[in-house]
């Protein structure tokens, strides 16, 4: 399937580089681009098409047509689901902001967990995280690694907890939002072993004497977690009971953090209290 489609692109090309002149450029669609890329949201579009959201290896997060995707048969198949990992071709046009995709394959499927209710939930706080604090246009192959990453560990253990966790402390990482662990934000005392304090409303984290009211807690087996993983991959991390805590803890800070400097209340949260 992919030599045909190759073939053609080559050939659309080609077609483009043979015509000249400005005007009938103009007129003309920009060549094709291919790239590898993650499904990151789609929504329906009239009564046929798709808008689609996806964040390209190449091409970072760009929104496009697919044209005819809602049809039952369509050429897609099940390249467009959520967190899908997947080769698309696409054609951007000089004056439009959304692509026409051509063709998207899949590279990997992910379908255990998009088609399970629960295991979904972890895929969708993913792709929302992503489409919001991604900008437009601009590559990041860390958290193009990322998402991968942990897509392939909520599918391989059937169990979003740890996925996420390291998902969303790693994206405040990678966006520079970490405050840091040893010491409380406002009055550099160091916080040792006692639990520090956050919230969603001020950034950083906090010792007892500086803590606000209504701040939640992110205890020392918490912030450790935070260290393992800076260090380990996540394919490489055992999830035991013994985490749970810790794990949870660390996610909803993170996911705090995300929040407050998104300035986005996420929508998809408040579903993993129900899985
Ligand atoms: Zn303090």
């Amino acid at each position: 399937m992919v030599i045909p489609i190759a073939l053609r692109v080559r050939a659309f090309r080609m077609r483009c580089c043979c015509l000249s002149g400005a005007a009938s450029a103009r007129r003309l669609l920009m060549p094709a681009r291919e790239t590898e890329a993650i499904i990151l949201k789609t929504f329906p579009l009239g009564e046929a098409d798709r808008l689609v959201s996806f964040l390209g290896r190449s091409s970072g997060r760009v929104r496009g047509v697919a044209a005819g995707a809602r049809r039952l048969k369509n050429r897609y198949g099940s390249t467009l689901e959520v967190l899908s990992h997947v080769q698309i071709w696409y054609v951007e046009k000089e004056t439009r902001e959304l692509v026409r995709i051509q063709q998207a394959e899949l590279l990997e499927s992910f379908h255990k967990a998009q088609s399970d209710y629960g295991l979904s939930t972890g895929l969708a706080v993913i792709s929302e995280i992503s489409e919001i604090i991604l900008p437009e246009h601009e590559v990041s192959e860390p958290m193009f690694r990322l998402i991968l990453l942990a897509v392939r560990q909520v599918e391989g253990t059937g169990d979003w907890n740890l996925p996420l966790s390291y998902f969303a402390f790693w994206t405040v990482r990678l966006g520079g939002w970490l405050p840091r662990f040893d010491r409380c934000s406002a009055c550099d005392t160091p916080l040792g072993s006692k639990p520090a304090s956050y919230d969603a409303h001020r950034a950083g984290l906090f010792c007892e004497k500086c803590r606000s009211s209504g701040m939640k807690p992110l205890h020392a087996g918490a912030r450790s977690l935070a260290e393992r993983f800076t260090n380990e991959r996540l394919d490489r991390i055992e999830y035991v009971k013994l985490m749970q805590a810790n794990v949870k803890e660390l996610r909803e800070a993170a996911l705090d953090w995300i929040e407050l400097h998104s300035e986005r209340r996420l929508m998809t949260r408040k579903l993993l209290e129900s899985t």
